[in-house]
């Protein structure tokens, strides 16, 4: 049932996605000339198919835009060669760090975690922007992810990585987290260290793409073709290469996981783009 629908879906991913670049401005499409550099394969009118060389392979993740979906909190441009994501990053859920007059602020009154507790910070409106590769390529040196934003939900908010802050323990944090798994740092950002669950349990599917981290490789969440992945399905980037419903050829993907490092593993796998706070 699942592959017949799959089947469907991603012809119809595929025309939606041809169609909407027929759509776009003139200048996009000569810059997606150049990307494709296929000038080089002249003599066969075209119809050879084999474009095998290295280096004309690059793929484009501009279409998953689409799935940024909280559009009260984002601002996306597209660019030749980066995505600029600008983010308010307010959750779209509720949140018992909204400020007690905000319409999403909830009590969370029965948490089943006997350890819990409300850490003092209260969610505040950011001026978050990610400058994220268009094209993204595997880093030949690993780079650390950055304390702070690592990457971007598509509602919005901030991936974090697997640590606290300086002097804090991340396994005492977890005791903060919110009604979704979620919470505020000393400045009002709210993020994620682990799995999302407002969108894999709720907005989106366990198996959904989930948001980029900032050297452009997808996040999904943790099924895949019916099997919730662990960590030792994952590379010490905590991601592979796979099919995805978005990219059916392949690409390289992170998987949240149950365990930690959740997210993220040792670093970025490709070139990290930038964020601006
Ligand atoms: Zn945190
Ligand atoms: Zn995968």
């Amino acid at each position: 049932m699942l592959k017949i629908f799959r089947s469907l879906i991603i012809p119809a991913l595929l025309l939606m996605f041809v169609f909407s670049s027929c759509t776009t401005e003139d200048g996009m499409e000569d810059d997606m000339e150049v990307v494709d550099d296929q000038d080089d394969d002249s003599g066969d009118d075209g119809t050879d198919d084999d474009n095998d060389n290295d280096g004309d392979t690059r793929i484009d993740i501009s279409s998953l835009v689409a799935k940024f979906y909280y559009e009260e909190s984002l601002v996306i441009t597209v660019e030749d060669e980066y995505i600029i994501i600008e983010s308010s990053n307010e959750p779209d859920h509720k949140s018992m760090y909204y400020d007690e007059n905000h319409a999403l602020f909830e009590a969370y009154d029965e948490p089943n975690n006997p350890d819990f507790k409300k850490n003092p910070n209260r969610i505040n409106a950011q001026d978050f922007v990610f400058k994220i590769p268009r094209f993204p390529s595997e880093a030949t040196n690993k780079e650390a992810t950055p304390m702070g934003p690592m990457g971007v939900a598509v509602n919005s908010v901030a991936f974090f990585n697997q640590q606290a802050a300086p002097g804090d323990d991340i396994l005492e944090e977890l005791n903060t987290f919110d009604q979704y798994e979620g919470h505020p740092a000393q400045g009002g950002d709210y993020h994620y260290h682990i799995e999302p669950i407002w969108l894999t349990d709720n907005k989106l599917e366990k198996d959904s793409f989930l948001g980029l981290l900032l050297d452009g490789f997808p996040v999904y969440g943790p099924l895949e073709n019916g099997q919730t992945l662990t960590n030792d399905d994952l590379d010490d980037y905590h991601g592979h290469v796979s099919e995805t419903a978005e990219f059916p050829d392949g690409i390289y993907h992170y998987h949240v996981t149950e365990d930690l490092p959740w997210i993220n593993g040792d670093g970025f796998y490709g070139e990290p783009g930038t964020v601006t706070q």
